[in-house]
């Protein structure tokens, strides 16, 4: 209830570890007031609260203001907990293991291309398959699946699917060390055989923008943004193997809570200590998951980017990567917490890195203006490019929104939206749509999700980043 949460200020507010006894810490919620009416409507903060009570949690459990349900922690969620005993939970990084956005610039604007965006959009559908379970042109032989594990985008790279200049410009380089392929099921390699290369079900998509304002021109000039410029966002992550492995491990870890003692408020937490033998070989196959999710991504660039020259031809130039981010992980980091400098394994789930300025784990081409963050909207919305602030460090653990947030489930909006309408809407507003099935676009529809300007609004108010660009949709490919 509204009378529960004390506002600190226009932006963040706080539910106090006296609202239940079992909180070890607040939850604070970033979102502007009328955000928060609508927060308060669905479960997400219960589950909010339920995650300040886990085991070594530090600060604060937090949610972004594009907050909503999901599977024990609310999608929109950050939680950092102690090393080396503070517990890891698969709930608070999802099921879609290291799903995730990225951008690709292109060389060509807007009115360039004006008269081929249909034809372009549909030679993206037919090179990158989308819809559930659906598996691509690549299958992997068990040594080659093990290396995809292992070695991230990087695989993609070596295997003639990608650029290496990329690397450059993913989190991590696209490949996270401790990934071990022995702690990821044969089930799990099995779902993941033939699915690189593809973006899976509804809310997955690439999409041509382009670049329609520009807030921050120094900033811009350092990301190689341009007004006018087409640009192409990608969003998918380590389909069906991912979501295995958090099926795998949720199974784990509810029957080995209680040869550690944990109790949890809702079983959909269920979470071993991090330096646990269950906890390493979690973290072990997430982030194997992770590096299969990056070579996915890298794989449907080379698609997109194939799409492109065939539809533009070689003097179009390159689509070069601006960034590619995590917005479903978990990752060791450190903080100054009460001032003494601690690590601690941040779970981002549906929330997004937003480092800012002099971080050393920025590429060399973003120190001075920060880490680009990547906020999609909608199919019939805004989309948003912006850079880390410095004020994350302090308040969200390094991190920022990862979208608009849904604020209907998926169930309503099928009842309240009409496909074929919606698509015909679109259509006069000069988006096409190319989509598998009509159910797809419903769940998808505009009006399922929050109000990404007011979302973007908070998080520039709260300092956790900065608005750089925004960008208009001119055809979305959805699974
Ligand atoms: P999630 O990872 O939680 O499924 O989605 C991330 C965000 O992507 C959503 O919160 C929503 O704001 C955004 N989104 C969903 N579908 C589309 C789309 O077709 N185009 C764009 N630009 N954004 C979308
Ligand atoms: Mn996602
Ligand atoms: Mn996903």
């Amino acid at each position: 209830k509204k009378d529960d949460i004390v506002k600190l200020t226009d932006y963040l507010w706080e539910i106090p570890t006296s609202f239940r006894n079992d909180m070890i810490v607040p939850a604070r919620i970033i979102a502007f007031e009328p955000l928060l009416d609508a927060i308060i409507e669905d479960r997400s903060l219960n589950q909010l609260v339920n995650v300040a009570t886990l085991s070594g949690i530090q600060n604060a459990s937090l949610v972004m203001p594009d907050v909503h349900e999901g599977y024990g922690f609310p999608i929109g969620g950050v939680a950092a907990t102690l090393l080396p005993d503070g517990v890891i939970s698969p709930g608070g990084i999802g099921y879609d293991i290291n799903c995730g956005v990225r951008l690709l610039m292109s060389q060509l604007n807007y009115d360039d291309i004006k008269d081929r965006v249909e034809a372009l959009s549909k030679e993206i559908y037919a090179k990158v398959p989308s819809g559930m379970g659906k598996g691509g042109k690549i299958e992997l032989t068990a040594d080659q699946m093990d290396q995809v594990l292992t070695q991230g985008a990087e695989w993609a790279i070596d295997n003639g699917y990608g650029i290496h200049e990329d690397l450059n410009f993913i989190e991590n380089r696209g490949k996270l060390e401790p990934a071990d392929p022995e702690m990821v099921s044969d089930m799990a390699k099995k779902r993941g055989t033939d699915q690189l290369g593809t973006i899976g079900s509804g809310n997955h998509f690439v999409e041509v923008d382009y670049v329609e304002e520009l807030y921050d021109q120094t900033v811009a000039n350092a990301f190689g943004l341009k007004k006018g410029q087409v640009v192409i966002l990608i969003h998918t992550g380590s389909r069906g193997l991912g979501h295995q492995v958090a099926t795998d491990y949720i199974r784990i870890m509810m029957q080995a809570m209680t040869k550690y003692e944990i109790m949890v408020p809702d079983k959909e937490l269920a979470c071993v200590p991090f330096n646990s033998d269950e906890g390493q070989q979690y973290f072990k196959a997430m982030c194997a998951a992770a590096n299969y999710a990056w070579c996915n991504r890298e794989i449907v660039s080379w698609e997109a980017r194939t799409a492109w020259q065939n539809i533009f031809g070689e003097k179009a130039g390159n689509l070069n990567l601006l960034y590619d981010v995590a917005h479903n992980i978990a990752k060791i980091e450190t903080y100054t917490i009460k001032g003494y400098k601690k690590d601690v394994v941040i779970h981002r789930k549906g929330a997004t890195r937003a480092f800012g300025p002099g971080f050393k784990e920025l590429p060399q081409k973003y120190l001075e203006a920060g880490q680009p963050v990547i906020i999609p909207g909608s199919m019939g919305t805004y989309s948003y490019i912006l850079a880390g602030a410095a004020k994350s460090r302090e308040l969200t653990f390094g991190s920022c929104c990862h979208g608009a947030g849904r604020q209907m489930s998926r169930t309503a909006a099928k009842k309240q939206v009409n496909a074929p309408v919606l698509k015909q809407k679109l259509r006069e507003k000069d988006i096409f749509l190319e989509a598998g099935s009509y159910r797809g676009i419903a769940e998808e529809a505009p009006i399922a999700y929050k109000d990404i300007n007011l979302v973007v609004e908070t998080v520039q108010a709260s300092g956790i980043a900065k608005k750089v660009a925004k960008l208009r949709p001119v055809a979305v490919i959805k699974g």
